[in-house]
């Protein structure tokens, strides 16, 4: 797992599961924890950096419902999650079926935690809207098109972009079967105007990238959605993105 200082109030940490995102931002006295790590012994160690750092965590939040976003509350059991109604909706009407991805994950990998995942109801954040934290505000903006919910989260004050599962620099954009091509376009369109002024933007999986290869990325994966919507298979994949398991997720984009 890697820990990076993005600015004095933001931490990204990496997972080493499919590079999977987690933010630490802080105001104040105040910090969120958004999104998680996914292996045992990460979320075990989450606390310390925090600690270290002079982060307090009071809360969680997640980009959305997929189970290797929701794991926060092995770092942070007392902490309330706030997410999307979007979200909120989603984990309601799917019961268990984190538990049992989660589940599946740590049978392949022989990976044990110290409890089952326990996810009591989500708070619901207005998105769009903003939320507090210490003396400051977060922006929150509605990302769906991955899958049918979720919430990108705009740090104004450090100029950091955490996306959710967008704008990643290791996988094409992926269509699950709750999400949808034309609102994912509809998303990169929302999250355009603050890359233009992201210092970093973190996408959910790939790890911390500059502004500068987010806008890029954002381009080659607005060209890759129109490709899609147009020609189907055909669609060329980004250039840096193509292998085998990118080929995988496009195949299914195809079906979908
Ligand atoms: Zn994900």
């Amino acid at each position: 797992m890697r820990a990076v200082g993005l600015h004095e109030d933001v931490i990204a940490v990496t997972s080493r599961a499919f590079a999977t995102a987690c933010v630490l931002v802080r105001s104040g006295g105040e910090a969120f924890c958004i999104d998680s790590p996914v292996f045992p012994d990460e979320l075990e160690v989450l606390p310390a950096i925090a600690e270290q750092a002079g982060f307090g965590v009071v809360g969680l939040l997640a980009t959305h419902a997929d189970w290797d976003h929701l794991l926060g509350r092995y770092a942070f059991p007392e902490a309330p999650l706030g997410a999307a109604e979007s979200t909120a909706a989603r984990l309601i009407n799917e019961p268990g079926d984190a538990q049992r991805k989660l589940r599946a994950f740590d049978d392949e990998f022989y990976l044990e935690r110290p409890k089952p995942l326990s996810l009591p109801g989500s708070q619901r954040l207005p998105v769009p809207g903003h939320l507090d934290v210490g003396e400051r505000s977060l922006e929150l903006q509605p990302a769906d098109g991955h899958t049918s919910d979720g919430m990108a989260v705009w740090v104004p004050w450090a100029r950091v972009l955490i996306a959710g599962d967008y704008l990643s620099p290791v996988e094409i954009p992926m269509i699950s079967a709750s999400g949808s091509a034309t609102a994912y376009l509809a998303t990169l369109n929302r999250l355009e105007p603050l890359v233009e002024q992201a210092e970093h933007v973190v996408p959910g999986h790939g790890g911390p990238i500059d502004g500068t290869r987010a806008a890029a990325i954002l381009r080659e994966d607005r060209s890759y959605l129109e490709a899609l919507l147009e020609l189907g298979a055909e669609a060329p994949l980004p250039l840096a993105r193509r292998t085998t398991a990118q080929r995988a997720i496009h195949e299914r984009n195809v079906t979908r």
